[in-house]
Protein backbone atom coordinates (compact mmCIF):
# COMPACT_ATOMS: atom_id res chain seq x y z
CA UNK A 1 0.00 0.00 0.00
CA UNK A 2 1.12 4.05 -0.82
CA UNK A 3 2.16 5.49 2.33
CA UNK A 4 3.19 8.97 3.37
CA UNK A 5 5.77 9.93 5.42
CA UNK A 6 5.22 12.68 7.62
CA UNK A 7 8.30 15.37 8.60
CA UNK A 8 9.99 14.95 11.47
CA UNK A 9 8.34 16.95 14.71
CA UNK A 10 4.86 17.80 12.16
CA UNK A 11 3.16 14.09 13.40
CA UNK A 12 2.54 15.27 16.97
CA UNK A 13 -1.56 16.23 15.74
CA UNK A 14 -2.10 12.88 14.20
CA UNK A 15 -0.58 11.51 17.53
CA UNK A 16 -2.87 13.64 19.76
CA UNK A 17 -5.86 12.40 17.79
CA UNK A 18 -6.46 14.75 15.15
CA UNK A 19 -6.94 12.98 11.85
CA UNK A 20 -5.77 16.15 9.08
CA UNK A 21 -2.04 16.34 7.20
CA UNK A 22 -1.57 19.33 5.75
CA UNK A 23 0.68 19.29 2.34
CA UNK A 24 3.89 21.15 4.15
CA UNK A 25 3.78 18.40 6.24
CA UNK A 26 4.82 15.74 4.19
CA UNK A 27 8.11 14.35 3.74
CA UNK A 28 6.98 12.02 0.45
CA UNK A 29 4.77 9.38 -0.65
CA UNK A 30 6.12 6.41 -1.54
CA UNK A 31 4.64 3.74 -3.77
CA UNK A 32 1.76 5.09 -6.34
CA UNK A 33 -1.00 6.41 -4.85
CA UNK A 34 -4.16 8.06 -7.26
CA UNK A 35 -6.30 10.90 -5.65
CA UNK A 36 -8.94 9.80 -3.42
CA UNK A 37 -6.58 5.92 -2.52
CA UNK A 38 -6.17 4.66 0.55
CA UNK A 39 -3.04 5.34 2.15
CA UNK A 40 -0.91 4.53 5.35
CA UNK A 41 0.50 7.40 6.95
CA UNK A 42 3.93 6.97 8.77
CA UNK A 43 5.97 9.46 10.38
CA UNK A 44 9.61 10.00 9.91
CA UNK A 45 10.86 6.31 11.44
CA UNK A 46 8.13 4.96 9.62
CA UNK A 47 5.95 4.65 12.73
CA UNK A 48 2.62 3.86 11.50
CA UNK A 49 0.22 6.21 12.39
CA UNK A 50 -2.88 4.92 10.88
CA UNK A 51 -4.85 4.77 7.28
CA UNK A 52 -6.32 7.74 5.17
CA UNK A 53 -7.63 9.18 2.12
CA UNK A 54 -4.90 11.48 0.30
CA UNK A 55 -5.95 14.21 -2.10
CA UNK A 56 -3.08 16.14 -3.81
CA UNK A 57 -5.59 19.28 -4.62
CA UNK A 58 -6.60 19.79 -1.24
CA UNK A 59 -4.69 21.51 1.62
CA UNK A 60 -5.44 18.85 3.99
CA UNK A 61 -3.70 16.34 1.72
CA UNK A 62 -4.45 12.94 3.97
CA UNK A 63 -7.63 12.51 6.44
CA UNK A 64 -7.59 9.69 8.52
CA UNK A 65 -9.73 7.46 8.91
CA UNK A 66 -9.16 4.68 11.38
CA UNK A 67 -5.26 4.33 13.62
CA UNK A 68 -5.84 0.82 13.31
CA UNK A 69 -4.19 -1.39 10.28
CA UNK A 70 -7.51 -2.30 8.52
CA UNK A 71 -8.73 -1.79 4.96
CA UNK A 72 -11.06 1.15 4.06
CA UNK A 73 -13.59 -1.38 2.48
CA UNK A 74 -17.09 -1.48 2.40
CA UNK A 75 -17.15 -3.57 5.35
CA UNK A 76 -15.37 -0.51 7.52
CA UNK A 77 -17.14 2.03 5.97
CA UNK A 78 -20.79 -0.27 7.25
CA UNK A 79 -19.25 -0.38 10.77
CA UNK A 80 -18.87 3.02 10.83
CA UNK A 81 -22.46 4.28 9.09
CA UNK A 82 -23.77 1.56 11.83
CA UNK A 83 -21.55 2.87 14.78
CA UNK A 84 -22.46 5.97 13.99
CA UNK A 85 -26.60 5.11 13.54
CA UNK A 86 -26.23 3.04 17.25
CA UNK A 87 -24.89 6.58 18.66
CA UNK A 88 -27.63 8.27 18.15
CA UNK A 89 -30.34 6.08 20.27
CA UNK A 90 -33.98 5.60 18.67
CA UNK A 91 -34.38 7.93 15.70
CA UNK A 92 -38.20 7.77 15.44
CA UNK A 93 -40.01 7.38 12.06
CA UNK A 94 -40.75 10.96 11.37
CA UNK A 95 -37.62 12.73 13.00
CA UNK A 96 -35.16 14.80 11.35
CA UNK A 97 -31.23 14.07 12.65
CA UNK A 98 -27.93 14.09 11.55
CA UNK A 99 -26.78 10.29 11.38
CA UNK A 100 -23.12 10.90 10.10
CA UNK A 101 -20.83 14.33 10.78
CA UNK A 102 -18.06 13.72 9.04
CA UNK A 103 -15.09 13.78 11.11
CA UNK A 104 -17.33 13.91 14.70
CA UNK A 105 -18.18 10.48 13.50
CA UNK A 106 -14.48 9.52 12.24
CA UNK A 107 -15.76 9.45 8.44
CA UNK A 108 -13.83 12.39 7.21
CA UNK A 109 -15.96 14.61 4.40
CA UNK A 110 -19.13 12.63 4.61
CA UNK A 111 -22.39 13.99 6.34
CA UNK A 112 -25.41 11.85 6.24
CA UNK A 113 -29.26 13.81 7.29
CA UNK A 114 -32.31 11.72 7.55
CA UNK A 115 -35.73 13.12 7.37
CA UNK A 116 -38.32 10.61 8.56
CA UNK A 117 -37.88 8.44 5.50
CA UNK A 118 -35.75 10.45 3.18
CA UNK A 119 -31.53 10.81 3.38
CA UNK A 120 -29.61 13.58 2.06
CA UNK A 121 -25.95 13.24 1.83
CA UNK A 122 -23.37 15.50 1.34
CA UNK A 123 -19.42 14.42 -0.30
CA UNK A 124 -17.28 16.84 1.01
CA UNK A 125 -13.98 15.59 -0.18
CA UNK A 126 -12.86 13.79 -2.97
CA UNK A 127 -11.85 10.37 -1.25
CA UNK A 128 -15.39 9.97 -0.53
CA UNK A 129 -16.78 11.33 -4.06
CA UNK A 130 -14.77 8.39 -5.69
CA UNK A 131 -17.10 6.57 -2.97
CA UNK A 132 -20.37 7.12 -3.77
CA UNK A 133 -21.88 4.52 -5.33
CA UNK A 134 -20.71 2.18 -2.21
CA UNK A 135 -22.17 5.33 0.35
CA UNK A 136 -25.19 5.13 -1.25
CA UNK A 137 -25.32 1.55 -1.55
CA UNK A 138 -25.02 1.05 2.33
CA UNK A 139 -27.34 3.94 2.89
CA UNK A 140 -29.77 1.91 1.40
CA UNK A 141 -29.17 -1.29 3.35
CA UNK A 142 -28.88 0.48 6.80
CA UNK A 143 -31.23 3.08 7.04
CA UNK A 144 -33.95 1.55 3.99
CA UNK A 145 -35.12 5.25 2.96
CA UNK A 146 -37.69 5.83 0.57
CA UNK A 147 -35.33 8.41 -1.55
CA UNK A 148 -31.88 9.06 -1.31
CA UNK A 149 -30.93 12.90 -2.18
CA UNK A 150 -27.43 14.10 -3.05
CA UNK A 151 -26.64 17.34 -1.54
CA UNK A 152 -22.40 18.34 -2.44
CA UNK A 153 -23.54 21.70 -3.04
CA UNK A 154 -21.24 23.38 -0.38
CA UNK A 155 -18.33 26.02 -1.67
CA UNK A 156 -15.89 23.92 -0.05
CA UNK A 157 -15.73 21.01 -2.74
CA UNK A 158 -14.06 23.97 -4.76
CA UNK A 159 -10.69 23.47 -2.10
CA UNK A 160 -11.05 19.96 -3.28
CA UNK A 161 -11.09 20.11 -6.66
CA UNK A 162 -14.70 19.01 -7.30
CA UNK A 163 -17.74 20.65 -8.43
CA UNK A 164 -21.19 21.09 -7.00
CA UNK A 165 -23.28 18.32 -7.45
CA UNK A 166 -26.96 17.86 -6.00
CA UNK A 167 -29.85 15.73 -7.27
CA UNK A 168 -32.06 12.81 -6.04
CA UNK A 169 -29.97 9.76 -6.30
CA UNK A 170 -32.11 6.71 -5.07
CA UNK A 171 -36.48 6.81 -5.34
CA UNK A 172 -38.85 9.28 -6.29
CA UNK A 173 -39.34 12.44 -4.44
CA UNK A 174 -40.16 16.41 -4.52
CA UNK A 175 -37.75 16.64 -1.59
CA UNK A 176 -40.51 18.28 0.37
CA UNK A 177 -40.79 16.39 3.26
CA UNK A 178 -42.75 16.77 6.87
CA UNK A 179 -40.45 16.35 9.64
CA UNK A 180 -40.62 16.64 13.38
CA UNK A 181 -37.66 18.43 15.22
CA UNK A 182 -37.69 19.00 18.87
CA UNK A 183 -41.52 18.85 19.32
CA UNK A 184 -42.18 21.07 15.94
CA UNK A 185 -43.22 20.06 12.49
CA UNK A 186 -40.89 21.13 9.68
CA UNK A 187 -41.43 21.65 6.00
CA UNK A 188 -37.94 20.78 4.92
CA UNK A 189 -37.52 20.95 1.38
CA UNK A 190 -34.09 18.67 0.80
CA UNK A 191 -33.23 20.10 -2.43
CA UNK A 192 -33.20 23.73 -2.40
CA UNK A 193 -32.87 25.29 1.04
CA UNK A 194 -29.56 25.78 3.43
CA UNK A 195 -27.58 22.88 4.01
CA UNK A 196 -29.69 19.71 3.85
CA UNK A 197 -32.65 21.57 4.28
CA UNK A 198 -32.72 22.43 7.87
CA UNK A 199 -30.62 23.93 10.47
CA UNK A 200 -30.36 20.56 12.45
CA UNK A 201 -27.23 22.02 14.36
CA UNK A 202 -29.69 24.70 16.22
CA UNK A 203 -32.46 21.78 17.09
CA UNK A 204 -31.96 21.43 20.58
CA UNK A 205 -31.54 25.28 21.14
CA UNK A 206 -35.06 25.88 19.66
CA UNK A 207 -36.59 23.71 22.07
CA UNK A 208 -33.78 25.13 25.69
CA UNK A 209 -35.01 28.84 24.12
CA UNK A 210 -38.71 27.87 23.47
CA UNK A 211 -38.83 26.58 26.70
CA UNK A 212 -37.27 30.20 28.40
CA UNK A 213 -40.01 31.81 26.06
CA UNK A 214 -43.13 31.09 27.53
CA UNK A 215 -45.05 34.73 29.12
CA UNK A 216 -42.32 36.57 27.06
CA UNK A 217 -42.12 39.15 24.22
CA UNK A 218 -39.56 37.49 21.96
CA UNK A 219 -37.89 38.94 18.98
CA UNK A 220 -36.10 36.32 16.83
CA UNK A 221 -33.51 37.68 14.09
CA UNK A 222 -31.82 36.04 11.16
CA UNK A 223 -35.27 33.89 11.84
CA UNK A 224 -34.65 31.65 8.45
CA UNK A 225 -37.44 28.96 8.47
CA UNK A 226 -38.69 29.79 12.02
CA UNK A 227 -36.94 27.47 14.36
CA UNK A 228 -36.79 29.47 17.43
CA UNK A 229 -39.92 31.72 16.68
CA UNK A 230 -41.70 28.03 16.65
CA UNK A 231 -40.88 27.17 19.86
CA UNK A 232 -41.22 30.26 21.21
CA UNK A 233 -44.68 30.48 19.66
CA UNK A 234 -45.35 26.41 20.88
CA UNK A 235 -44.24 27.07 24.49
CA UNK A 236 -46.34 30.11 25.38
CA UNK A 237 -44.66 33.00 24.05
CA UNK A 238 -47.15 36.26 24.49
CA UNK A 239 -45.89 37.64 21.20
CA UNK A 240 -43.10 36.97 18.56
CA UNK A 241 -41.85 39.03 15.89
CA UNK A 242 -39.48 37.10 13.22
CA UNK A 243 -36.90 39.08 11.37
CA UNK A 244 -35.16 37.74 7.85
CA UNK A 245 -34.23 38.59 4.68
CA UNK A 246 -34.65 36.18 2.45
CA UNK A 247 -38.04 35.91 0.99
CA UNK A 248 -37.91 32.24 0.40
CA UNK A 249 -37.03 31.63 3.89
CA UNK A 250 -39.91 33.99 5.17
CA UNK A 251 -42.27 31.43 3.29
CA UNK A 252 -41.05 28.45 4.48
CA UNK A 253 -41.43 30.05 7.94
CA UNK A 254 -45.05 31.18 7.36
CA UNK A 255 -45.90 27.61 6.31
CA UNK A 256 -44.51 26.11 9.45
CA UNK A 257 -46.22 28.71 11.57
CA UNK A 258 -49.94 27.19 9.46
CA UNK A 259 -48.66 23.49 10.20
CA UNK A 260 -47.85 23.82 13.89
CA UNK A 261 -50.85 26.38 14.00
CA UNK A 262 -49.05 29.14 15.39
CA UNK A 263 -49.62 31.60 12.56
CA UNK A 264 -51.74 33.79 14.75
CA UNK A 265 -49.30 34.73 16.99
CA UNK A 266 -45.76 34.75 15.32
CA UNK A 267 -45.39 38.23 12.98
CA UNK A 268 -42.71 38.21 9.98
CA UNK A 269 -40.87 40.95 9.18
CA UNK A 270 -38.99 40.69 5.78
CA UNK A 271 -35.91 42.79 5.77
CA UNK A 272 -31.99 43.33 6.83
CA UNK A 273 -32.02 42.92 10.30
CA UNK A 274 -29.51 45.94 11.14
CA UNK A 275 -31.75 48.12 9.24
CA UNK A 276 -35.23 46.30 11.56
CA UNK A 277 -33.28 47.16 14.88
CA UNK A 278 -31.55 50.12 14.63
CA UNK A 279 -35.48 51.64 13.45
CA UNK A 280 -36.95 49.36 16.33
CA UNK A 281 -34.56 50.61 18.75
CA UNK A 282 -35.37 53.78 17.75
CA UNK A 283 -38.96 53.29 18.42
CA UNK A 284 -38.09 52.33 22.10
CA UNK A 285 -39.75 48.97 21.54
CA UNK A 286 -39.25 45.95 24.50
CA UNK A 287 -39.22 42.67 24.25
CA UNK A 288 -37.95 39.64 27.07
CA UNK A 289 -36.50 37.80 24.91
CA UNK A 290 -33.91 38.73 21.89
CA UNK A 291 -32.39 35.73 19.27
CA UNK A 292 -29.23 36.36 17.43
CA UNK A 293 -28.78 33.85 15.31
CA UNK A 294 -26.51 35.66 12.34
CA UNK A 295 -25.00 33.94 9.10
CA UNK A 296 -21.19 33.83 9.35
CA UNK A 297 -20.17 37.42 8.80
CA UNK A 298 -16.55 36.39 8.02
CA UNK A 299 -14.87 34.97 4.86
CA UNK A 300 -11.65 34.92 5.99
CA UNK A 301 -9.23 36.56 9.09
CA UNK A 302 -8.99 39.85 7.43
CA UNK A 303 -12.74 40.07 7.41
CA UNK A 304 -12.87 39.85 11.28
CA UNK A 305 -12.84 43.87 12.64
CA UNK A 306 -15.89 44.06 10.60
CA UNK A 307 -17.62 40.98 11.62
CA UNK A 308 -16.90 42.17 15.02
CA UNK A 309 -18.21 45.54 14.91
CA UNK A 310 -21.35 43.68 13.41
CA UNK A 311 -21.76 41.60 16.14
CA UNK A 312 -21.28 44.05 18.34
CA UNK A 313 -23.65 46.55 16.84
CA UNK A 314 -26.86 43.92 16.85
CA UNK A 315 -25.68 43.01 20.00
CA UNK A 316 -26.22 46.45 21.41
CA UNK A 317 -29.12 47.10 19.94
CA UNK A 318 -30.40 43.45 21.16
CA UNK A 319 -29.59 44.61 24.66
CA UNK A 320 -31.06 48.17 24.78
CA UNK A 321 -34.57 46.40 23.52
CA UNK A 322 -34.37 44.26 26.47
CA UNK A 323 -36.79 44.68 29.42
CA UNK A 324 -35.65 44.29 32.93
CA UNK A 325 -35.03 40.43 33.25
CA UNK A 326 -34.59 39.93 29.76
CA UNK A 327 -32.57 37.44 27.96
CA UNK A 328 -30.35 37.42 24.68
CA UNK A 329 -29.33 34.14 23.40
CA UNK A 330 -26.78 34.88 20.88
CA UNK A 331 -24.81 33.23 18.59
CA UNK A 332 -21.70 33.16 15.83
CA UNK A 333 -20.90 30.47 13.22
CA UNK A 334 -18.15 32.45 11.93
CA UNK A 335 -15.07 30.37 11.85
CA UNK A 336 -12.54 33.27 12.53
CA UNK A 337 -14.33 34.33 15.32
CA UNK A 338 -12.93 32.58 18.44
CA UNK A 339 -15.29 31.96 21.48
CA UNK A 340 -13.22 34.02 23.80
CA UNK A 341 -13.38 37.13 20.73
CA UNK A 342 -17.19 36.18 20.80
CA UNK A 343 -17.75 36.65 24.77
CA UNK A 344 -15.49 40.10 24.75
CA UNK A 345 -17.88 41.85 22.30
CA UNK A 346 -21.28 41.01 23.93
CA UNK A 347 -19.49 42.21 27.07
CA UNK A 348 -18.35 45.76 25.21
CA UNK A 349 -21.86 45.87 24.01
CA UNK A 350 -23.24 45.08 27.64
CA UNK A 351 -21.15 47.76 28.65
CA UNK A 352 -22.22 50.68 26.22
CA UNK A 353 -25.99 49.27 26.82
CA UNK A 354 -25.57 49.96 30.40
CA UNK A 355 -26.70 46.12 30.84
CA UNK A 356 -25.23 43.52 33.60
CA UNK A 357 -24.88 40.17 31.92
CA UNK A 358 -25.67 36.70 33.84
CA UNK A 359 -24.87 33.46 32.06
CA UNK A 360 -27.79 31.51 32.51
CA UNK A 361 -26.77 28.66 29.70
CA UNK A 362 -24.23 27.78 27.85
CA UNK A 363 -26.06 26.66 24.03
CA UNK A 364 -24.47 24.10 22.17
CA UNK A 365 -24.46 22.78 18.87
CA UNK A 366 -26.95 19.23 18.88
CA UNK A 367 -25.79 16.25 20.35
CA UNK A 368 -26.14 14.40 17.06
CA UNK A 369 -23.53 17.34 15.76
CA UNK A 370 -20.42 15.28 18.25
CA UNK A 371 -17.58 17.39 18.87
CA UNK A 372 -13.93 15.39 19.19
CA UNK A 373 -11.72 17.19 21.55
CA UNK A 374 -8.63 16.67 19.95
CA UNK A 375 -10.61 18.08 16.84
CA UNK A 376 -11.47 21.57 17.33
CA UNK A 377 -13.34 21.82 13.76
CA UNK A 378 -15.76 19.49 15.17
CA UNK A 379 -17.47 22.69 17.03
CA UNK A 380 -19.30 24.34 14.55
CA UNK A 381 -21.31 26.63 16.56
CA UNK A 382 -19.30 28.28 19.20
CA UNK A 383 -18.76 27.34 22.97
CA UNK A 384 -19.23 31.02 23.45
CA UNK A 385 -22.51 30.96 22.45
CA UNK A 386 -24.21 32.53 25.50
CA UNK A 387 -27.02 33.04 26.97
CA UNK A 388 -27.62 36.21 28.62
CA UNK A 389 -30.00 37.72 31.55
CA UNK A 390 -29.82 41.32 31.31
CA UNK A 391 -30.01 43.36 34.50
CA UNK A 392 -30.03 47.36 33.98
CA UNK A 393 -26.58 48.37 35.00
CA UNK A 394 -26.34 50.97 38.14
CA UNK A 395 -24.66 53.34 35.98
CA UNK A 396 -27.70 54.50 33.38
CA UNK A 397 -29.66 56.41 35.62
CA UNK A 398 -31.91 54.17 35.12
CA UNK A 399 -34.85 53.38 37.61
CA UNK A 400 -34.60 49.75 37.70
CA UNK A 401 -31.40 49.32 39.54
CA UNK A 402 -29.48 46.24 39.64
CA UNK A 403 -31.21 43.77 42.76
CA UNK A 404 -29.53 40.18 42.65
CA UNK A 405 -32.75 37.90 42.22
CA UNK A 406 -35.19 39.99 40.41
CA UNK A 407 -36.20 39.52 37.10
N1 LIG B 1 -31.98 30.80 13.23
C1 LIG B 1 -32.12 30.09 11.98
C2 LIG B 1 -30.84 30.03 11.17
C3 LIG B 1 -30.32 31.37 10.79
S1 LIG B 1 -29.20 31.32 9.46
C4 LIG B 1 -32.57 28.67 12.28
O1 LIG B 1 -32.28 28.16 13.34
O2 LIG B 1 -33.16 28.06 11.39
C5 LIG B 1 -29.05 33.00 9.10
C6 LIG B 1 -30.26 33.59 8.40
O3 LIG B 1 -30.04 35.00 8.32
C7 LIG B 1 -30.45 33.13 6.95
O4 LIG B 1 -31.76 32.65 6.83
C8 LIG B 1 -30.27 34.39 6.09
O5 LIG B 1 -31.17 34.46 5.02
C9 LIG B 1 -30.57 35.48 7.10
N2 LIG B 1 -29.91 36.78 6.87
C10 LIG B 1 -28.68 37.02 6.38
N3 LIG B 1 -28.38 38.32 6.43
C11 LIG B 1 -29.46 38.93 6.97
C12 LIG B 1 -29.78 40.30 7.28
N4 LIG B 1 -28.90 41.27 7.08
N5 LIG B 1 -30.98 40.57 7.83
C13 LIG B 1 -31.88 39.57 8.08
N6 LIG B 1 -31.64 38.27 7.79
C14 LIG B 1 -30.45 37.95 7.25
Amino acid sequence: MPSVLIKRNKEHRLLSGHPWVYRGEIQRVSGDAADGDEVEIRDHRERFLGRGLINRQSQITVRRFTTDKEPLDRAFFERRLRDALARRGDLGAHAACRVVCSEGDQLPGLIVDRYADHVVYQALTLGIERRKTMVEELLREVLQPRAIVERSDQATRKLEGLEPAAGVRYGETTGIVRVCLAGTTFEAHLLEDQKTGLYLDQAENYQLVGAAASGRRVLDCFSCQGGFSLAAARAGAVSVEAIESSETALARAQTNTEINAVQERVVFTAGNAFDLLKRYQAEKREYDLIVLDPPSFTRNRQSVPGALRGYKEINLRALKMLGRGGLLATFTCSHHITAELFREVVVAAAGDARRSLRLVRSLRQAADHPILPAVPETEYLKPGVIYCESTRGTGGGDSHACHPGTG
